[in-house]
C-alpha cells in the first residue's frame, strides 16, 4: 500500500478512526479542523496536485467567520485573497452599491490555491496519512453500517481497503456515492461559463458585481491580486460549446453590458479562449439514516451558485460535524454515535434560508417584471438593501426575514403597477408579479421545511395564486 505523504516507516495500519473521502473544500478543511482532536484520520484524493476549477472563488462572510471560528483563519492567508465589501448590481447601465454587515467581510480567491493552502496544512499532522487514489466502493459493516472504503491507489493501481469507524463522504457534485448514503436527488439548473479576466478594472474594487441583462445575468469578482472571475449563466439543457455560437453571444449578450474599464481584459480573456464550464445543480439535502458514515458538501446539497453560498453552507456543516466529533469523543467511536449523526442532520436547518435565497433569487433573475422589482426595491436602501444581503452573506438566517423581503418584492411591485393607472392590465400584472414570486419560492420552502402542516398551507395557497404560465394554460 502507497501511502502519499509518508516515509515507510511512518505509515499506519490501514485502520483508522476516520476516513474522509476527498480533499476538497469539505474533506481537507474537515481534515484540518480535527487535525489536533487525537483521531487517527485518513483521506483519500484523487488528485491532490492544484487544479484549475471555476467553482467555490467567494467565500461569503459567514464562510469567513466559520473558518475564524474554527480556527482556522490562517487558511486565507498566502493565498491573495482579496477581501469582498459588498455587491454592485448593474441593470440598465444603473449600479447599485450594497454592503456587507460590518462585523465580516467576504473573500474572492482561486479555489485551488484556497484547497492547496489546505492540503499543506495538513502534510505535518502525526494523525492524518494522506492517500492519493480514487475510492471505489464503500463497504459495509451491516446492511446499515458502513465500515470503511476500497480505493485505488494512483501509484500502483492495487486495490486498498481502509477500516473505517466513521467514514466521511465528501467527494463534491458528481459524488459517486451520494446515491447510496443519501435521499438527495440532484438536477441540473443550467451552466456557468468561466474565465478569467487579467487586470480587469472593475467598476466598483473590492466588490462582488452581478449584471443583470434581458436574459440571464453574469458575475465578475476579484480572485487575487490581477485576477478577476467571471461567471456567465447559461440556463437550460445545453452546455455552451466553444464556437461561432458562443463567441456572438459573448459579443452581442455579455460585451454591451459590461463597463469600458472591462473591456480590454474581456477581449483578451475571450481571444485566448480559454474557458470553462460547470453545470449548476440544485439538491436538497435530504440523509439516509445510516451509521458509520456522514455526508458533508455537494455531496449531500446543493443551490444555484449566484448567491455563492456552497462553501459557507460546506463550512457551516464542517464546523458543526467536527465539534459534535471532538465534544463526544467517547460517543463518537462506540455504537451509540449515531446520535452524533442525528445531531448533525438536525443542525442542517440552518442553511434554509441560503439555500432557499440562492435558487429563489436565480428564478426571480429569468422573470423580467420581478427582476425589475428587486432592483427598485434594493434600491430604496436602508432596511430593504441591508437585510436581504444580511441574509446573502450568511451573517443572518432568520428564515422569516427572507419570506418577509422576498413577498415585499412582489408587492411593491404590483403596487407600482397598479399606481400606473386603475388599469385591468396593469391590475393582471400585479397579480401575476405576485403569483410568480410564490410559485419560485413554495418548492424550495417545501424542499427544505419537510413538514406535512407547511406543505397543506403551500398547496392551499398554490391553488388561490396561480402563476403565470398556468393560467395561460388553462
Ligand atoms: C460554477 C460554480 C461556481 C461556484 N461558485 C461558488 C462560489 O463562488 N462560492 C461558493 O461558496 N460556492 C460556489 N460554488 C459551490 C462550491 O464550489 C461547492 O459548494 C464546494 O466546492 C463544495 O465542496 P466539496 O468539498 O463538497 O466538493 P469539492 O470542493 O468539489 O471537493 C470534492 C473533492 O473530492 C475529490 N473526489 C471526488 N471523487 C473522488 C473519489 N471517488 N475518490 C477520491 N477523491 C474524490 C475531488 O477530486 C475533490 O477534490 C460553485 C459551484 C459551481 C458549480
Amino acid at each position: 500500500m502507497v501511502e502519499y505523504d509518508k516515509p515507510n516507516e511512518q505509515r499506519g495500519s490501514a485502520t483508522y478512526d476516520i476516513c474522509i473521502i476527498g480533499a476538497g473544500v469539505a474533506g481537507a478543511s474537515l481534515a484540518c479542523y480535527l487535525k489536533d482532536s487525537g483521531y487517527r484520520i485518513c483521506i483519500v484524493e484523487r488528485d491532490w496536485s492544484e487544479q484549475d476549477r471555476i467553482v467555490g472563488e467567494l467565500l461569503q462572510p459567514d464562510g469567513v467567520r466559520q473558518l475564524k471560528q474554527m480556527g482556522l483563519e490562517l487558511l486565507l492567508s498566502g493565498i491573495e485573497a482579496q477581501e469582498i465589501l459588498g455587491y454592485s448590481i448593474i441593470y440598465n447601465g444603473e449600479q447599485l452599491d450594497v454592503a456587507y454587515p460590518e462585523e465580516e467581510r467576504g473573500r474572492g480567491l482561486r479555489n485551488g490555491k484556497f484547497m492547496q493552502r489546505m492540503r499543506t496544512e495538513l502534510s505535518d499532522s502525526p494523525n492524518i496519512t494522506r492517500y492519493e487514489g480514487t475510492v471505489k466502493e464503500l463497504t459495509y459493516k451491516d446492511e446499515h453500517t458502513i465500515g470503511g472504503i476500497i480505493f485505488t491507489d494512483k501509484a500502483t493501481g492495487e486495490q486498498v481497503g481502509v477500516d473505517a469507524t466513521l467514514t466521511i463522504v465528501s467527494d463534491g457534485f458528481f459524488s459517486k456515492f451520494r446515491i447510496e448514503v443519501t435521499e438527495s436527488e440532484e438536477t441540473v439548473t443550467g451552466y456557468f461559463l468561466g474565465m478569467v479576466l487579467k487586470d480587469c478594472q472593475l467598476p466598483h474594487t473590492a466588490h462582488g458585481h452581478v449584471f443583470l441583462t434581458d436574459s440571464s445575468p453574469f458575475l465578475c469578482y476579484p480572485i487575487s491580486d490581477r485576477e478577476s472571475r467571471l461567471l456567465i449563466d447559461f440556463p437550460g439543457n445545453a452546455a455552451p460549446r466553444k464556437g461561432e455560437a458562443l463567441s456572438q453571444f459573448l459579443s452581442s449578450h455579455v460585451r454591451p453590458r459590461m463597463t469600458a474599464g472591462m473591456l480590454p481584459a474581456f477581449d483578451a480573456a475571450v481571444a485566448e479562449g480559454k474557458f470553462k464550464v460547470m453545470p449548476n445543480h440544485y439538491m436538497p439535502g435530504h440523509s439516509k439514516s445510516m451509521d458509520g458514515v456522514v455526508v458533508v458538501g455537494d455531496a449531500l446539497n446543493m443551490r444555484h451558485p449566484l448567491t455563492g453560498g456552497g462553501m459557507t453552507v460546506t463550512l457551516r456543516d464542517v464546523h458543526t460535524i467536527g465539534k459534535l466529533l471532538m465534544g463526544n469523543k467517547e460517543i463518537a467511536l462506540k455504537e451509540t454515535r449515531t446520535t452524533i449523526l442525528d445531531a448533525f442532520y438536525a443542525s442542517r436547518g440552518q442553511h434554509a434560508t441560503v439555500n432557499i435565497l440562492a435558487d429563489a433569487l436565480y428564478n426571480v433573475m429569468s422573470n423580467d417584471a420581478l427582476k425589475k422589482a428587486c432592483f427598485d426595491y434594493l434600491a430604496q436602501g436602508g432596511k430593504q438593501a441591508a437585510e436581504p444581503v444580511a441574509l446573502l452573506s450568511g451573517l443572518n438566517s432568520e428564515k422569516s426575514m427572507l419570506t418577509r423581503h422576498f413577498f415585499a418584492v412582489a408587492l411593491k411591485g404590483g403596487a407600482k403597477e397598479i399606481s400606473n393607472g386603475y388599469r385591468p392590465a396593469n391590475f393582471s400584472r400585479a397579480y401575476y408579479m405576485l403569483a410568480d414570486a410564490f410559485h419560485i419560492i413554495c418548492p424550495l420552502i417545501k424542499n427544505e421545511a419537510n413538514s406535512k402542516v407547511v406543505n397543506i398551507c403551500l398547496n392551499l395557497c398554490g391553488q388561490i395564486l396561480r402563476p403565470r404560465t398556468l393560467a395561460n394554460a388553462a
